[in-house]
């Protein structure tokens, strides 16, 4: 989960193959749940939070350890390819510019370094006043809000040029702060946007100026984790799915500097594997299973946004985002929460799902966090998909939390393992075709 800075008709007459069907179901359900063992999601979680991974982070040479290890694992449960792939891993680039050098001159005069700051996702880029027409100018000047400006104009989809007026130069010097990190994309066409502070009395149109900013590119080739089962329906897909990314190495706390990231998000990742070999031990899907689990969430999600583009969101009929279940909720170990419940029948389905169960699923106790947003369900629910969290963790007291204490010695793995449970009873209705959540409405999703 990501920090702060930043949704039948059945005849009578079929009744007896209903019960015979069921009766069949009980006998292998019951039977093959019991592959969801504790001694296995143990293993599974004291490899991928082990300290030689050093925490996972997306750019790291540690991570890839990882994803070999999920994707062999895939490999042993069944699990087929994605359609096109040939591999479980699916990997893509991501480039990083950060702004290395400003030259420029505004009447002769030398732009300072700090009188600027962008977003620019080039090699090198010159505006002058004679070449304009590769660029739109704006101005921020004395009278307008600059939070409000900057926010219209940052959004952009036009390069542009923001002169901005000398009276906001402690504001301009916070956000110069913030967009002193790298730039970073998955795309290879963005859009450029600066924001130059100039002298009292500047005129855009009428002062000359000539502006010239270099920067240093880096990419990186991250990889996420995928396989399927294929269900008769092979056009309607179920998503199980888990950032398997941390946040790497932090200031040590008693020698210890690793974020292990056992809970956030080893657990989710222990359920992920133990869901795909659960699940392709049964019988063929009505449904497809697909399992995922995410690089680079701890970044701003950038896994997740790369696999949202390589298939058709409109075919995912729900999305199982499963996010630090590794100790129990406030309400009781037996329970999980569901961020964004109201947003679709998602939650509804699950809540039913268990009648004959201890096990519950409620909303998101925590409505002031806006966890709905702070993981990588809510890339897919911005497509229209039924994308919510489950998660058990108390995020309100826990003191693990983008810790390096967050270790596996902490995770309660009875726990963990019967959230494992209650999740593979709680899709059944969903993968079987009985039950089809409603969708998000992609307006609501900013
Ligand atoms: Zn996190």
């Amino acid at each position: 989960m990501i920090s702060y800075s930043r949704s039948t008709k059945t005849p009578t007459g079929f009744l007896f193959l209903v019960t015979v069907g069921m009766l069949y179901f009980l006998a292998a359900g019951c039977a093959k749940d019991s592959t969801i063992e504790v001694q296995k999601t143990s293993e599974i979680l004291a490899f991928i939070a082990s300290d030689q991974h050093k925490g996972r982070h997306a750019f790291s040479p540690e991570i890839k350890v990882v994803e070999a290890y999920i994707a062999n694992e895939f490999k042993k449960a069944g699990l087929k390819k994605l359609p096109t792939y040939k591999s479980f891993q699916q990997d893509f680039t991501i480039s990083e510019y950060q702004i290395r050098d400003v030259r420029g001159t505004i009447n002769g005069t030398f732009i300072q370094e700090d009188h600027l700051f962008g977003r620019v996702y080039s090699d090198s880029l010159r505006w002058t006043s004679k070449n304009t027409a590769y660029y739109q100018v704006q101005t921020l000047g004395p009278t307008d809000s600059f939070r409000g400006r900057f926010n219209e104009l940052s959004r952009s989809t036009d390069a542009t040029l923001v002169f901005v007026h000398s009276s906001h130069s402690d504001i301009f010097r916070r956000y110069q702060q913030y967009y002193s990190r790298p730039s970073r994309t998955l795309k290879t066409v963005n859009t450029d946007v600066v924001f130059v502070l100039v002298p009292d009395g500047f005129q855009a149109n009428e002062d000359i100026y000539d502006l010239q900013i270099y920067t240093e590119k880096k990419q990186f080739t991250l990889a996420n984790v995928t396989g399927q089962i294929h269900g008769r329906r092979s056009d309607e897909i179920v998503l199980f799915s888990a950032h398997h990314d941390h946040i790497g190495i932090r200031t040590a706390v008693e020698a210890d500097s690793i974020a292990n990231g056992a809970n956030d998000n080893g657990s989710g990742v222990t359920a992920i594997i133990q869901l795909a070999h659960y699940f392709a031990s049964l019988p063929t899907p009505e449904r497809s299973i697909y399992f995922a689990t995410f690089t680079a969430e701890e970044m701003g999600g950038y896994g997740s946004e790369y696999f949202s583009k390589q298939l058709n969101p409109d075919q995912i009929v729900a999305m199982f985002n499963i996010e630090m279940i590794g100790k129990p909720a406030v309400s009781g170990p037996n329970s999980a929460w569901i961020t964004g419940y109201e947003r679709s029948s998602f939650g509804q389905i699950l809540s039913n799902s268990t009648p004959d169960s201890i096990y519950t699923f409620y909303p998101d106790p925590y409505p002031n966090q806006n966890l709905f947003f702070r993981s990588d369900n809510r890339t897919l629910a911005r497509l229209g998909v039924p994308a919510h969290s489950i998660s058990t963790t108390p995020i309100d007291v826990d003191q693990d939390y983008h810790q390096v204490s967050d270790e596996f010695d902490t995770i309660n793995l009875n726990h963990l393992n019967s959230t494992i449970k209650a999740i593979a009873r709680a899709a059944k209705s969903i993968i079987s075709g009985a039950d089809t959540p409603t969708r998000i409405d992609p307006e609501t999703v900013n």
